[in-house]
């Protein structure tokens, strides 16, 4: 008796479903060391035992049998409150090895519980018979706890066991996060600040994420707690939010997605070398998160999405670019002869020329926003990630790099806020330093109009899928330069969830596209307009006298008051610098523009040749780079624009997303300079080549 209160005394809870050996594994770990009793007031069975380990004395209470820890039940909510009240020392979870992916359901609420857990894979035997093959040290790393194999019935894994809860009881408990998807994550970061502020008595207790995530649940035990009504407005609030996108309850939302993250951590660390798939979603990953079909699938995807993006995008486009045209003829129609021309001037070529031309992209940019949600919504996006997964480690980065890489085709601004899902801030940091070199949809503009002037028709298309490649190839080559010097590090292994597929709602799919919409919008109304009327001020004065204009024909006209303006000289001294790429004064006048804002550029090539001429634009104007420019010194510029440094929106962004400006420096001068080398090398070596043959 008295060594035995020198004893370490540890308190373990068994948990797991019923069925999956929990008494056997007690009866195992006590042989005839312990009681049965009633807990109070009900009639679920208490079992108590114990058993000497070392230099410890065990005891151990062997649970109710529950599949979830919901206030549903009256087993649920014993286990629940033995978890919070009893503060068990270690508590370990038994799991049916043979039918592990429901099993884990349970072990994902005690993660989140915050317990100190050990999850023993019971049925080891049945398991191996029906060919399941578990990698336990990645499992292991994947979920954040350890992992004990064992066969109750023959009592094997019964001293490891032992062992390890030895182990884990001195420990910290870890704790390890579902993540639930960006909205649900945004709700909860919501419900969770209101708490902190709200000081209610169930605090210390209780983790704050954990009450967060039942009042989502709307779990009836713990949203009696809540007294504050800042909170329960909240909850309310949240839980609307999520069935208006998802057209689903929350805590089915939450189920589902817990799923998602077992399937995810099963897929990378169990063989099924039988292969026997269970239902639709697992039927469907079989084919599309196949080793060798994986990926030219998620091609075809990707292709079919950028064609339609356009295809479909051009209509809305020739409409918008119409719609434009017309106002500004309107505005210089009825405008009052002789008066205030620079007034007029101002309006037409530099608000509706530098908005319009960012506003005529929007449809674009909506519809490959609209498939990317699509793709998001349904469940794809994770397939496609766990796809790229493979291609993405050998770059040093994680598959879910890939997904705000897409954005970037569509805005870097959104696609750089998108980089928050990635866990790891290396990888994070490193994704946002070459997004910029996925051209964006404002770029869209400078490829068409450079590869219509400079390009016959058939080559057209290649030329666009080039530039694109280009910047792909250009990215994954700066990423492993990053990883290697700068963000040095390990990828440290998580789970990549695989949530069921799901027929998503067309109100979230609008919500979803409409929001990354907005930020390109807001860009447009903000920084492009102030910049566009800048611009125009820089493009139009000073002006040139009456005498210096006199007896010149229209275009020579338009020259020199260009030559004589502020952007005129500035491009000009900037002409020594540029010139080894194949630029002129013009090119940096524009270049200027686009810094600001990538859709600038043409506006501004337009303002430069046609100041004040509103008649067919795109047509004219490249008549005029026919004129000036070789098809080299096109594609050099098409060049530059993909590499370059990106808009101001987009330094201003990386600048808040990283945390300080030195990123968001590195970023505009290290793709300053990268352009610059690629673009001299390209026209050096095109010039020379030129030369020779
Ligand atoms: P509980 O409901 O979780 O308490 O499960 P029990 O401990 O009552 O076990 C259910 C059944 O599974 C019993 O028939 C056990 O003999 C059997 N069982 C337990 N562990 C194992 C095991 O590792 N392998 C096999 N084949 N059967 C087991
Ligand atoms: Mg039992």
């Amino acid at each position: 008796m008295n060594s035995d209160k020198q004893q370490k005394k540890i308190l373990v809870g068994l948990a797991g479903n019923p069925n999956s050996g929990k008494t056997t594994v007690f009866n195992a770990l006590t042989g005839t060391r312990h009681h049965v009793a009633n807990y109070p007031g009900v009639t679920v069975e208490k079992k108590e035992g114990r058993c000497r380990h070392q230099d410890a004395m065990v005891h151990v209470v062997d649970l109710p049998g529950t599949y979830s820890l919901t206030a549903y039940s009256t087993e649920e909510l014993i286990a629940r409150h033995f978890m919070f009240d009893e503060h068990p020392d270690v508590v370990v979870d038994i799991l049916d090895a043979s039918n592990l992916e429901r099993h884990l359901y349970l072990a994902t609420q005690l993660m989140e519980m915050q317990v100190p857990l050990i999850l023993v894979f019971n049925m080891s035997d049945v398991a191996k018979s029906k060919g399941l093959e578990f990698d336990i040290k990645q499992m292991e790393i994947l979920l954040g706890v350890r992992i004990v194999p064992m066969v109750a019935s023959k009592k094997k894994g019964v001293h490891e066991l032992l062992d390890v809860i030895l182990e884990v009881a001195g420990q910290k408990s870890k704790t390890l996060k579902v993540h639930y998807g960006a909205e649900i994550e945004e709700e909860l970061t919501k419900i969770e600040a209101l708490l902190g502020r709200s000081n209610e008595t169930f605090h210390a207790k209780y983790p704050i994420r954990w009450v967060a995530i039942k009042l989502l649940e709307a779990d009836t035990e713990v949203s009696g707690w809540v007294q504050n009504v800042a909170v329960q407005r909240q909850v309310s609030a949240s839980r609307e939010h999520l069935n208006t996108i998802f057209g689903d309850r929350a805590d089915i939302l939450i189920a589902d997605r817990r799923y998602g993250f077992i399937s995810g951590a099963c897929q990378e660390t169990i063989k099924d070398t039988v292969q026997i798939r269970h239902d639709v979603s697992d039927k469907i990953d079989a084919v599309l998160t196949n080793r060798h079909l994986g990926l030219p699938i998620f091609g075809m995807l990707m292709y079919l999405v950028f064609y339609l993006t356009f295809k479909v995008g051009q209509y809305p486009m020739h409409g918008l670019e119409y719609f434009f045209g017309y106002l500004s003829a309107q505005i210089c129609h009825v405008w009052p002869q002789g008066t205030m021309p620079a007034l007029q001037s101002l309006i037409v070529d530099g608000v509706i020329g530098g908005v319009g031309g960012v506003v005529v992209f929007l449809p674009t940019i909506l519809i490959l926003f609209l498939g990317i949600a699509f793709l998001e919504d349904t469940g794809y996006m994770a397939r496609a990630a766990f796809v790229m997964d493979r291609i993405m480690h050998k770059i040093g980065l994680h598959g879910k790099s890939f997904i705000p890489m897409l954005i970037g085709f569509g805005c870097s601004v959104p696609a750089i806020m998108a980089t928050r899902i990635l866990e790891n801030r290396r990888n994070r940091l490193a994704t946002m330093m070459v997004i910029p070199l996925m051209s964006c949809g404002a770029r869209i503009a400078i490829y068409a109009l450079f590869v219509q002037a400079f390009f016959p028709k058939s080559l057209q298309g290649p030329m666009m899928m080039l530039i694109y490649v280009i910047g792909i190839l250009l990215a994954i080559v700066c990423i492993q330069l990053l990883r290697k010097t700068l963000l040095k590090g390990e990828t440290v292994p998580f789970v990549m969830e695989l949530p069921p597929y799901r027929m998503p709602t067309a109100k979230g799919l609008l919500i979803h596209m409409w929001t990354r919409g907005w930020m390109y919008l807001q860009k447009a109304g903000t920084v492009i307009l102030v910049i566009s009327i800048i611009l125009w001020a820089a493009i139009s004065y000073p002006k040139p006298t009456a005498g210096e204009l006199a007896g010149l024909s229209r275009h020579e006209q338009q020259s020199i008051t260009l030559q004589h303006s502020v952007a005129g000289c500035v491009g000009r001294a900037m002409e020594p610098v540029i010139k080894p790429l194949g630029f002129d004064w013009k090119i940096g006048t524009a270049l200027i523009g686009a810094s600001v804002a990538k859709e600038v550029f043409v506006s501004q090539l337009s303002i430069i040749y046609s100041l004040g001429d509103t008649a067919d634009e795109t047509e004219a104007l490249q008549q005029h780079l026919r004129a000036d420019y070789t098809p080299l010194q096109g594609f050099c510029v098409m060049l530059f624009c993909l590499s370059t440094a990106p808009c101001v929106a987009t330094v201003a962004i990386t600048r808040k997303e990283s945390g300080t400006w030195k990123w968001a420096a590195f970023q505009y001068l290290g793709l300053t300079l990268l352009a610059y080398i690629i673009t001299l090398a390209v026209y050096q070596a095109g010039m020379f080549l030129a030369h020779v043959f």
